[in-house]
């Protein structure tokens, strides 16, 4: 099944006191004396077990379904399959690539409230039984294509503070959810819990709170019409780096306590959330080589100042990956953008107001409109940690004979970036 060649990855174990950013230090010095440049990742399967372990210690009632969708790559997947996660599943491909790596379908919520008809008949065939939904079309969709559903609800959040909204796609306002319910008794129809997702990105903590609290009013609604409410689903907007406004545990601070007053431990309701970047953000590391560079100079630059001339350029720089591939989402947050540049000027150097653009000839193909850099040559190579957002290196299989990773020692996985899309 693996048909892609050796060179496209590989994985390495790293000595203690090695990180990931020395394997990119040292690939791009390999790559220097070469012509062959391309842009490549690395993944530190070590971080993402760190942040299982922080995980375990901040929300030990919480377990975590890792939002598949943020990043398929059979690595991720395969490590927190091997640290009991269960997995959140949007289609049938990520149920099929979950379900091949050995995990039982008990592990897997279809989180997706808006299936096509197919996958659905695919789940049901292949033991997948909790989904959400949010609304009375989906509900008769699964009446007719499943055997054995146990629905979730889903609801809406107050997502206004989140980077990426979701509640503007998904969740049912609470005043639906009585109908919803009832529809669902009508059609015969199991309903187990209420699930919610506050948005990517989520800047406060207390939308999970009021959402928790909403959800309590949805699972004392079920329980009237008559429904055995055993699952909550907090979903997912958990921070994926440290460099984010709010650490991790300033969100757990105000969860677990949110969980303790709506569903006490005592109450029997099982627990679940959907962290997707919270898993892989800050395991990624990407490095681009600049292919290209262009001085501009402002037109106003007179004679007179020629000395401080300088000042009036500004670099353009032209790098291997961009919108198209791995950048894909900094054309929706674009003032994200590689704020961890990995080239900090020498003390005395000087720096220039630079833009950064991508390989293709789209117009809209730039990754940074305005960043100061000292001035960087056509050939240099350098990185960033992908801070921020889903990064799927690429729709390529990694070797499946991924050895578990330790606290000792991490393992790295070394990827070629995902081929640019043509839009
Ligand atoms: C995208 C998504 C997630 C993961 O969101 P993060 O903000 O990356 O944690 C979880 N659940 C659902 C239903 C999603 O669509």
């Amino acid at each position: 099944m693996n048909t892609f060649s050796p060179a496209d990855f590989y994985f390495t174990f790293l000595e203690e006191g090695f990180c990931a950013h020395d394997i990119v230090e040292q690939r791009m010095k390999e790559l220097s004396m070469s012509d062959d440049k391309d842009a490549f990742y690395v993944a530190d399967l070590g971080d993402v077990l760190k942040k299982h372990l922080r995980w375990v210690r901040a929300m030990p009632r919480v377990t975590p379904f890792y939002a598949v969708k943020c990043n398929d790559s059979r690595a991720v997947v395969m490590t927190l399959a091997s640290l009991g996660t269960g997995f959140d599943c949007a289609s049938k491909t990520e149920i099929q690539l979950v379900q091949s790596l050995g995990v039982d379908p008990s592990r897997i919520i279809y989180a997706n409230p808006c299936k096509q008809i197919s996958h659905l008949k695919y789940a049901s065939a292949h033991g997948v039984q909790m989904m959400t939904f949010d609304s009375e079309e989906e509900l008769v969709k699964v009446a007719r294509c499943h055997e054995n559903a146990k629905l979730v609800l889903r609801i809406t959040t107050d997502d206004s503070k989140a980077v990426h909204r979701l509640s503007v796609k998904f969740g049912a306002t609470l005043k639906s959810c009585r109908r919803l319910l009832e529809c669902a008794r009508e059609l015969g129809l199991d309903i187990i819990g209420v699930s919610f997702h506050v948005g990517s990105g989520c800047t406060d903590p207390e939308t999970y709170t009021q959402a928790i609290s909403d959800s309590r009013c949805v699972f004392d609604m079920g329980t009237e019409l008559g429904y055995n409410m055993t699952l909550l689903d907090i979903g997912g907007g958990f921070p994926g780096s440290d460099d984010s406004r709010l650490k991790f545990e300033e969100f757990t601070a105000v969860i677990n306590p949110a969980l303790d007053k709506y569903f006490p431990a005592d109450s029997e309701v099982r627990v679940i959330a959907e962290p997707g970047r919270y898993y892989v953000s800050s395991a990624y590391t990407l490095a681009v080589n600049i292919i290209s560079k262009k001085v501009v100079m402002k037109e106003q630059s007179t004679c007179e100042d020629k000395d401080d001339g300088a000042k009036d350029r500004t670099l353009m720089y032209y790098v291997n990956d961009g919108i198209h591939g791995s950048f894909y989402l900094f054309l929706i947050e674009p003032a994200q953008a590689l704020r961890n540049l990995h080239k900090k000027p020498k003390p005395d150097e000087r720096t220039y107001p630079c833009s950064i653009w991508g390989p293709t000839c789209h117009g809209l193909d730039r990754i940074v409109e305005h960043c100061i850099l000292p001035e960087l040559q056509i050939g240099t190579s350098f990185s960033r940690s992908l801070l921020r957002g889903c990064a799927p290196p690429s729709k390529r299989r990694v070797p499946t004979a991924c050895r578990r990773a330790t606290t000792e020692s991490s393992l790295v996985l070394l990827a070629k970036p995902r081929p640019a899309r043509v839009l």
